[in-house]
C-alpha cells in the first residue's frame, strides 16, 4: 500500500496513473486492515464507489487539488442526508438535512467523503476516550491514546488510511492529537475557516482544522478553506491568498522566533533535549531564537481560565440539546421532565460534569466572579501574547509533555498537586483564547512514539505559520510518515 499525499494524490491522477476508483478502493481496503483503531462512526463505502466511478470519467482538473481527494469528517460536521452523531446518545439518529460550509467546499471540488469519524462527544474531551463508539487506540501503539477530541481523524491520517481529515479545536482537539500521531494539525486564525454546519462546543474559542501529513498539503487545503461565509457571524475575510504558493522555508529564515523559557525548565529531560536539539539546528542555519519570559501566574491560569469560559459557553450553545429542539427524545409528564429525562439519558459523564460547572460560573452570583473574572484573566493573557507577537514572528511550544499516555494510565485518573502545577499540556489553549493560527509539526520520536512542536504566530499571518513549520519539516526530516500496519509499535 503506497500513502501518498495530497500534492502526489494529484500529480498521479493528472498523469492518469491512478483513478478515483483506485483511490477509494485503496483506502477502503487500508481501513479495513485498521478496524482495531476505532476511528470511524460512518463508513460510506458503497456511496462513495458510485461517485468515483463517476469522476472516472470526468477530466482532472490542473489547479484542483481537491478533485478525487479521499478524507473523513470528525463528526461534528453537519452532513446533509448523513448520519452526524458528534459521538454523542443524544445525536444518535440525527440526520442533518444541511451541509456544513467546509464540507459542502470539499463537495464542490469534487473530493470524497469516505465516513465521519469519532471524537470525544461533543468536542469535550483531550483523550480519545469519550466518544460513543469506544475508545480510540493510536496506531503507534495500541496500549496508548490518540489524544483528542478529534481522535479518529487524526488516526485515520497517522495510520494512512487517508492524506487528510477535518477536525476542530476549541483548545488543542486538533494539535494535540497531531502531535501524538505524529501528524500536521493545523487551526488557523479564528474566523478564517467558516464555523457554519459546525456543532458548536464553545463558539469565541471553536476552529476548523485539519490533519496532513506535510506541511505543504496543510497548505494546499487552507487555499480552498479559508473563505468568508455570510452564514456564519464571525466569519472573516483572509488578508492573504495563495498560502501554497507562497510557501517559502527560506522567507522562514528572516523571521525571529522565540520559545518560552519557563516551560522549558518543567518538561522532562528527554524532551527537552529534542527541543534544544532543534533550537542548535536553527541557530546553526544562521536564525534568531530567543528563550523568552512570560508571566508565570498567566501560565497557571490557563486551564482555569479555559474550562470556565469553554463550559459556560457549551451549557449555552447546546441547550438546544433537549429531546425538544433536537436530540432523541425521552419521554416524561410535563416539558421540563421531558428535557430532564432527554439530557440525563443522552449525555456521557464528562458532558454532564462540564454542564454542572458551566452553569456553576453562570449563576447571578457567581457571574462575576467567575464567568467575568475568566474572560478578565483572557484578556491578560491574549495581551501578554500580543506583547510576545509584538516582538517575535514565531513562537515555537510542545505539543505535550510527554508521548501519548497509556490508556490504563488516563481512564478515571485524578491529578495529583504537581500535575496541577505543571502547565506544559494547558499552552495549546494559548491559541484559541487568542485565536492565533497554530500548527503541530513531528519533532522526533521517543520509544517509538512521536512527539510533536507546535509553531505560532500573530492571529492573521497564517502565512508565517506555514513557512515556520516546513523550515523546521525539513530541517527535522519527517514528513508523511505512515504508522505501522494494524498498529504493532514497531517504529
Ligand atoms: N482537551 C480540551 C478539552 O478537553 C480540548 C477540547 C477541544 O479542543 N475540543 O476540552
Amino acid at each position: 500500500m503506497k500513502y501518498y499525499s495530497i500534492k502526489k494524490l494529484h500529480q498521479l491522477l493528472l498523469t492518469k496513473k491512478i483513478t478515483p476508483s483506485r483511490i477509494i478502493k485503496d483506502a477502503f481496503t487500508n481501513l479495513a486492515q485498521h478496524q482495531i483503531l476505532n476511528a470511524t462512526v460512518t463508513e460510506l463505502a458503497a456511496e462513495v464507489a458510485i461517485l468515483a466511478k463517476k469522476l472516472d470519467d470526468l477530466v482532472v482538473p490542473k489547479d484542483n487539488y481537491l478533485f478525487a481527494l479521499p478524507y473523513f469528517a470528525k463528526d461534528n460536521f453537519a452532513t446533509k442526508g448523513i448520519k452526524t452523531t458528534a459521538s454523542s446518545k443524544i445525536l444518535e439518529n440525527f440526520v442533518p438535512n444541511y451541509e456544513s460550509t467546509v464540507t459542502n467546499i470539499l463537495k464542490e471540488h469534487h473530493s470524497i467523503l469516505l465516513g465521519k469519524s469519532a471524537l470525544d462527544e461533543l468536542g469535550m474531551g483531550g483523550h480519545g476516550l469519550y466518544a460513543l463508539t469506544g475508545d480510540v487506540l493510536n496506531p503507534w501503539d495500541l496500549t496508548r491514546i490518540t489524544g483528542g477530541s478529534s481522535s479518529g481523524s487524526a488516526v485515520l491520517v497517522a495510520a494512512g488510511v487517508v492524506p487528510f481529515a477535518l477536525g476542530t479545536d476549541t483548545g488543542d482537539s486538533v494539535r494535540k492529537p497531531a502531535g501524538y500521531c505524529g501528524i500536521v494539525g493545523f487551526k488557523p486564525t479564528y474566523g478564517l475557516i467558516s464555523r457554519y454546519g459546525v456543532f458548536p462546543y464553545a463558539p469565541s474559542l471553536d476552529t476548523v482544522g485539519y490533519f496532513t501529513r506535510t506541511v505543504e498539503d496543510s497548505a494546499i487545503v487552507f487555499d480552498y478553506l479559508a473563505q468568508e461565509d455570510h452564514q456564519d457571524a464571525t466569519s472573516l475575510k483572509s488578508k492573504e491568498y495563495g498560502y501554497f504558493k507562497n510557501l517559502s522555508s527560506s522567507a522562514a529564515k528572516k523571521q525571529k522566533f522565540a520559545y518560552l523559557k519557563n516551560a522549558h525548565l518543567i518538561l522532562g529531560d528527554e524532551i527537552r533535549g529534542q527541543f534544544e536539539q532543534l533550537y542548535d539546528k536553527l541557530k546553526a542555519v544562521e536564525i534568531s531564537i530567543t528563550a523568552i519570559d512570560f508571566p508565570e501566574d498567566l501560565l497557571k491560569a490557563l486551564m482555569s481560565v479555559y474550562m470556565v469560559i469553554s463550559f459556560a459557553e457549551a451549557v449555552s450553545s447546546n441547550s438546544m440539546l433537549d429531546g425538544i429542539n433536537f436530540g432523541t427524545r425521552v419521554e416524561g409528564d410535563t416539558y421540563q421532565e421531558v428535557m430532564m429525562n432527554s439530557r440525563t439519558n443522552g449525555f456521557g459523564h464528562v458532558v454532564k460534569r462540564r454542564y454542572v460547572i458551566g452553569s456553576y460560573a453562570l449563576t447571578k452570583d457567581n457571574q462575576t466572579l467567575l464567568f467575568l473574572k475568566a474572560k478578565r484573566v483572557r484578556r491578560l493573557i491574549v495581551d501578554a501574547l500580543a506583547a510576545v507577537f509584538a516582538e517575535y514572528d514565531i513562537l515555537l511550544l510542545p505539543a505535550a509533555s510527554t508521548i501519548a499516555p497509556k490508556i490504563s494510565t488516563i481512564k478515571d485518573k485524578i491529578l495529583t498537586e504537581d500535575e496541577l502545577e505543571n502547565y506544559v499540556d494547558d499552552l495549546l489553549v494559548l491559541g484559541n483564547l487568542m485565536g492565533n493560527p497554530s500548527l503541530t509539526i513531528p519533532l522526533a520520536f521517543l520509544e517509538k512514539m512521536p512527539i510533536g512542536i507546535n509553531v505560532n504566530a500573530a492571529p492573521f499571518a497564517d502565512q508565517k505559520v506555514f513557512n515556520a513549520s516546513l523550515l523546521i519539516e525539513e530541517i527535522v526530516g519527517i514528513k508523511n510518515k505512515v504508522a505501522p500496519q494494524g498498529g504493532k509499535n514497531h517504529g
